[in-house]
Parts: C-alpha cells; sequence; structure tokens
C-alpha cells in the first residue's frame, strides 16, 4: 500500500505543477479523485498531420494524432485509451459538433477538454492531460 499510496501522491503533484487553466472547469482533476482513475495510458509522440489517412500507421506506435483542417486542428485520433482495439477520433472543430479544445502544452504535448465520454460502444470515460488518458 505504500507504493500505491506514494504513486497517488505523484499523480497528485503531477496535477499541482500544471499551469492553471481557466476556460475549462476541470482543467486540473482534483488529486483527491485520482484513486478513481481505472488506468492511466501514457501516449507516445504527437504527430501533426494533414489527413487522417496519414494517421494510421502512427497509431500503431501510440501516438496521438493531430490531423490539420483548413483553419487549424480539425481531428485528434488516439487508440481508445482501454484497449477494446477502436481509434477514437475526436474532433476539435466546431463545425464538426460535438467539438473538444484542446491545448498544446509547452512539453509537446496535448491536453484535451472536457472529458470524452462515449454514450455507446465500449462506453470509455476518460480526461486526457499531458498525452496521458486518465479512464475514469
Ligand atoms: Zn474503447
Amino acid at each position: 500500500m505504500r507504493f500505491v499510496r506514494a504513486f497517488l501522491d505523484w499523480i497528485a503533484s503531477f496535477w499541482k505543477s500544471s499551469p492553471p487553466q481557466t476556460t475549462a472547469p476541470d482543467a486540473g482533476a482534483p488529486p483527491s479523485r485520482a484513486h478513481a482513475y481505472r488506468t492511466v495510458v501514457q501516449y507516445g509522440p504527437v504527430h501533426w498531420v494533414n489527413s487522417q489517412a496519414e494517421a494510421n500507421r502512427l497509431l500503431s506506435g501510440g501516438a496521438i494524432v493531430m490531423v490539420k483542417g483548413t483553419s487549424g486542428a480539425k481531428w485528434l485520433l488516439m487508440n481508445c485509451p482501454d484497449h477494446c482495439g477502436e481509434v477514437r477520433r475526436i474532433s476539435l472543430s466546431e463545425a464538426i459538433p460535438p467539438a473538444w479544445k484542446f491545448r498544446a502544452e509547452a512539453d509537446g504535448t496535448i491536453s484535451l477538454f472536457p472529458s470524452v465520454h462515449l454514450t455507446s460502444g465500449c462506453r470509455v470515460h476518460f480526461v486526457l492531460r499531458h498525452s496521458k488518458a486518465y479512464v475514469i
């Protein structure tokens, strides 16, 4: 249990070190909820590409793939963090609702707001912060 406690403290320190975020109410998931996450999945490098076709080969390496549209980021693609084998395709464009907001972090990672919750299929619910998916 000592190790688990240390791990949770480490997760908590991670949240505390995240920069304050004012546009989304759940920007820093509270440390007290750290125990509620079923799994944490660390994603690899973030790639920016021009088409979804380019994304497919990158996803197998555990990357987060940002697909550019004519006016900025259009899609975020990632393998589902619950390992169901599906690719999560998340709209970042207001023109394609529902759309999420993202933040390109200074360390090259990606955060996503608000959480992603599928109401069908595998019903995964996760928060993406600094390219880590916290499955709720
Ligand atoms: Zn899934």
